[in-house]
């Protein structure tokens, strides 16, 4: 009896559930699906995934089997396919945000199949970590310390898969709608991302190697790129899993590597954002604190724009916010301060930055990302209380103190990637250096003064 496995980004023949699964039901066909509205969506996020793909190609035909790539709405084609191969079921991870899954379910039933989510290879299947009242963590130390206590299930190997009799027709590995989104700013970040399920291991033991007791202080140090491990693209993309980073780095630790508690702690993070996401699934859209929805935050508007293209003239902020559109990435410090200064300094809603990050960033994911915007607005469950307004000028200080990140994508190779990046829409002038949108202490206080009346109004509806 032929199967799908749907590779739902995880594009990895390692420790994959419902590549397993699949395995064990007869002939597979590996299909991965290219949704257009996906790409409009996430077009950096797409590239990353389109990336991934020859690599994995590869993999499956050094195992005598094949990818099977469509372009089109998931439902309609995994309809299509069932269709074109006569297949049983369809085998596929959970999706993100987890509740969202009804319509596909219909259209594998209608096409004749069934269709099996299998969880995530994370470190821990969702909602098992619990307080001692059985109820999910809101706060990540009580989170972690009881996670650390787990045992994590070990990673599962690559199966054999077995070739179906005839294969369905496949639409090729290109997904134009991602390369028409990300227009100039494709051949810029390709060059600066380095995809594949080897790489990825590649990448993770070379990090394990070079990984000291520093990792904890040096990961705040944005002109320091090999202090963090930069595997969050490859694990958005699924090319690698939580589960394997985890028992890698125990044995790393097990040979006295200093660091890795530190940075197993780091990766905890992520599950909790997707407990948190599990339990709250309009995360992304609805403060979890409710009462944050009445704070006076401004909508999308021309400071949000200059915030978009990285001229707002305060130096940090416009650099995180260059290096984001040129590679995909922004260094986690500066994030939380590129975030903040829209927040707090331009009181802009915090969604519209969340959804400026899920355009631009290769490691976009729906719960970390969610889960980070809401804890710098304040309006999060385990959230820097919005009275805690990061100074940027202050905080390039302390971790940029030679400038050095500053200079690379002000006015150094970084500022040249970014400029041949750009929409030609922008006007980009690499000469032209902004004057502040607004005054450091003035909009500090501004937005002090915003939350004093709206902590006074929520303390009157009590
Ligand atoms: C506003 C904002 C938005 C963010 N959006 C995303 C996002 O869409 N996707 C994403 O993967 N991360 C997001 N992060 C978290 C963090 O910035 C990145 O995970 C980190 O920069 C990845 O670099 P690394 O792989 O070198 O990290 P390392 O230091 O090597 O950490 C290892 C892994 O731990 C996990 N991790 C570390 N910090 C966090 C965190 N704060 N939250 C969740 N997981 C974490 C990541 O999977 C990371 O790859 C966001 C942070 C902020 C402040």
């Amino acid at each position: 009896m032929t199967v799908i496995c749907w590779f739902r980004r995880v594009l990895r023949l390692d420790d994959h559930p419902a590549l397993v699964a699949a395995a064990q039901g007869g002939p597979v066909i590996p299909l991965v699906i290219l949704d257009p509205l996906e790409a409009l969506a996430h077009p950096a996020s797409a590239q990353r995934q389109a990336m991934a793909l020859p690599g994995l190609a590869a993999a499956l035909q050094a195992r005598g089997s094949r990818l099977v790539v469509r372009r089109g709405d998931p439902a309609t084609v995994l309809a299509q396919v069932i269709r074109d191969s006569g297949a049983m079921a369809v085998h596929a991870s959970e999706g993100m945000p987890f509740a969202r899954d009804e319509g596909l379910h219909d259209a594998v039933r209608a096409a004749g199949a069934a269709l099996h989510l299998h969880p995530l290879a994370d470190l821990v299947p969702r909602g098992s970590v619990l307080t001692r009242t059985g109820t999910p963590f809101k706060v990540f130390t009580p989170f972690w310390r009881v996670l650390r206590q787990t045992a994590i299930a070990a990673p599962l190997p690559a199966p054999r898969l077995p070739a179906p009799d005839a294969w369905p027709d496949s639409d090729g590995l290109e997904w134009p709608e991602a390369r028409a989104a990300m227009n100039r700013g494709w051949p810029v970040m390709a060059r600066h991302v380095q995809a594949g399920e080897a790489t990825a291991h590649d990448r993770l033991e070379a990090f394990l190697d070079r990984i000291t007791a520093g990792y904890a202080e040096r990961r705040d140090l944005p002109a320091e790129g090999d202090a963090t491990s930069s595997l969050s693209d490859a694990l958005a993309v699924g090319e690698i899993s939580a589960r394997r980073i985890w028992h890698r780095t125990l044995h790393a630790q097990d040979q006295g590597r200093g660091g890795t508690e530190d940075f197993l702690r780091e990766l905890a993070w992520r599950d909790f954002a997707r407990d948190l996401f599990h339990a709250s699934p309009d995360m992304d859209r609805t403060c979890w604190r409710r009462e944050w929805d009445g704070f006076s935050w401004q909508g999308d508007n021309a400071d949000a724009e200059a915030w978009r293209q990285g001229r707002t003239g305060i130096a940090l902020v416009d650099a995180g916010m260059r290096e984001m559109f040129a590679t995909g990435r922004m260094h986690n410090r500066v994030r939380m301060i590129a975030a903040s200064f829209l927040v707090k300094h331009l009181m802009i809603d915090w969604r519209v930055g969340l959804d400026w990050f899920a355009r631009c960033l290769t490691d976009w994911d729906a719960a970390s990302n969610a889960m980070n915007w809401q804890w710098v607005a304040g309006c999060g469950p385990d959230a820097s209380p919005f009275f805690r307004v990061f100074n940027p000028e202050g905080q390039a200080g302390r971790f940029d103190a030679r400038r050095l990140y500053r200079d690379h994508w002000l006015r150094g190779e970084g500022a040249r990637d970014f400029a041949k990046a750009v929409p030609r829409s922008w006007g980009f002038d690499p000469d032209h250096r902004p004057a502040p949108l607004v005054d450091l202490d003035a909009g500090r206080q501004r937005a002090l003064a915003a939350y004093r009346g709206f902590a006074r109004k929520d303390a009157a509806a009590l």
